[in-house]
């Protein structure tokens, strides 16, 4: 099951960040091909509008995995995530999840409202 997918604007990949609960994008990262298991590099530092609380989100990809860095506010009081290594979730299964909780509206139609 696929946890990042080319975006459909950008030069880059998208990612559920769960910490944040919302998408996160690459930029021309390099990439292992694997969207079973993705590994990014170097580190990837989510844009400003990508943070709904605000703060900085700051993360590496590796098989499959998100690691917070320590330089993360995204978390609890401003602080990195806990746990700060976690499994990236499927997209797909997100996108249900939350489409049918009304809570999330996926990148597409938000880059065409
Ligand atoms: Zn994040």
């Amino acid at each position: 099951m696929a946890k990042v997918r080319k975006q459909k604007f950008g030069p880059g990949y998208e990612f559920y960040c769960p910490a944040c609960g919302s998408l996160h994008a690459t930029g021309d990262h390099t990439f292992n091909g694997d969207v079973d298991a993705p590994t990014f590099a170097p580190s990837i530092m989510a844009a400003p509008g990508q943070v709904p609380r605000g703060g900085v989100c700051h993360s590496y990809i590796s098989s499959g995995r998100i690691i917070y860095a320590g330089d993360c506010t995204n978390g609890p009081n401003g602080n990195r995530p806990i746990p700060f290594d976690v499994e990236l979730p499927d997209l797909d299964e997100v996108e249900r999840t939350l489409s049918e909780s009304g809570q999330y509206t996926k990148a597409a139609e938000v880059q065409s409202a």
